[in-house]
């Protein structure tokens, strides 16, 4: 098959580390029959250079007109680019919202996965990591308290906030649906976390997730207050496959599950909407202080290229392949600065590009 694939460099280490991201799909194109057709798009900070905004109308419209898009990451230091004295609408990372609204996305995906060659990076006990852990929060995106209606009024001299926190049905069968068909490419248990002891909008939440649950017998529904959710990812993160929940406890709970992984630099994520065109960028940003000198980890947008496979194109054998081969380069011990550990090997962004790209089975 072929595939238009969209891809955004951005700023800072995103050149890199998408560079060697195109080599390792570029093997599996080779390996598999697949040709990538990549069309490089500017956005973030070099987007205000070229056009003076940092994503233009042409631009969104090119990447809408692919089957896929692929992010570096964009922006740049805050205290020293110029592109941060400009008004918030016109900095690099408005680009990011713009472009997820652009591409009506309204999923997003975080996996949390701890390789075991890296338990060592883990602020866990060895105990509850054992033999890692694989997990992903599946976020609501566009919706929920982010999005209501929100005031500061004063009444009688006291000065009082209100934001509002809704969620339609529609809203919450259309996540539901990617939190189970995701689970369906996994191990088919989607945990829905809410505050339905408290809310009338995780009430319906439940209700919804509960109907959309009917549409997939194979799959193994729990439902998990927020609070108690919180604690399980530190107790024991091994019970999770999906976990499916609202915009602002997604925010934090995925947050909380990168954190118990270890290393910035292998965390992936991919933004899904109504068809299959997804936005696959790795969860860090642009590294400034790293940019140019090939030392960023090209691992986070390497799995986020697997992802795209697995989740854009249906393609679950190359998707494994790219995990596998991550894998088996990490049990080699090859290691970017920010994953080094004693008697391990030190590479730098394009070595560990050229190991992965070698390593696809
Ligand atoms: P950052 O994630 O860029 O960097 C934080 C720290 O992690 C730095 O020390 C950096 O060197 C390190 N790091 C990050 N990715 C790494 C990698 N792949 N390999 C090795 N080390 C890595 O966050 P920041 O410093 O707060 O932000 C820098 C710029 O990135 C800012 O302009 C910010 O707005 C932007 N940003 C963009 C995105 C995005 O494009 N989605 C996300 C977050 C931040």
């Amino acid at each position: 098959m072929n595939y238009k694939v969209a891809v955004i460099p951005g700023d800072g280490i995103g050149p890199e580390i998408i560079t060697e991201a195109r080599k390792v799909l570029d093997k599996i194109g080779e390996k598999y029959g697949h040709t990538f057709e990549y069309q490089e798009l500017l956005m973030g900070g070099c987007s205000i250079d070229a056009y003076g905004e940092p994503l233009t109308d042409e631009t969104l419209e090119k990447a809408r007109a692919s089957d896929s898009v692929l992010l570096g990451a964009v922006g740049g230091d805050v205290g020293k680019s110029g592109w941060y004295e400009l008004p918030p609408d016109k900095r690099p990372e408005a680009g990011l919202l713009k472009i997820r609204k652009g591409l009506g996305l309204y999923a997003n995906i975080r996996p949390a996965v701890l390789f075991d060659e890296l338990s060592g990076a883990c602020p866990l006990k060895e105990d509850i990591t054992n033999g890692g852990f694989d997990f992903v929060v599946m976020r609501e995106l566009t919706g929920g308290l982010y999005f209501g209606e929100r005031k500061t009024i004063e009444e009688n001299g006291i000065m009082k906030a209100i934001d509002t926190l809704t969620y339609d049905e529609n809203e919450i069968r259309r996540i539901a649906r990617w939190g189970f068909d995701v689970a369906m490419k996994r191990n088919k248990k989607v945990c829905s976390v809410d505050k339905a002891n408290v809310l009338d909008s995780s009430r319906l939440w439940r209700k919804v997730v509960k109907e959309v649950s009917e549409e997939y017998p194979e799959v193994e529904l729990s439902d998990m207050l927020v609070d108690n959710c919180a604690m399980q990812i530190v107790r024991d993160p091994k019970q999770f496959d999906v976990i499916l929940t609202e915009n602002m406890f997604g925010d934090i709970l995925s947050d909380e599950a990168s954190m118990v992984t270890g290393s910035i630099g292998m965390l992936s994520s991919a933004s899904l909407g109504a068809t299959k065109l997804g936005l696959y960028e790795p969860s860090h940003g642009s590294a400034p202080d790293i940019a140019g000198q090939d030392k960023a980890n090209p691992l986070a947008t390497i799995l986020s290229a697997a992802m795209m496979l697995r989740y854009s194109f249906d393609l679950e054998k190359e998707a494994d392949a790219i995990e596998d081969a991550v894998k088996q380069v990490l049990k080699e011990g090859y290691r970017t600065g920010d994953i080094m550990d004693n008697g391990k090997t030190l590479v730098g962004t394009k070595q560990m590009g050229d190991l992965v790209a070698a390593h696809i089975k």
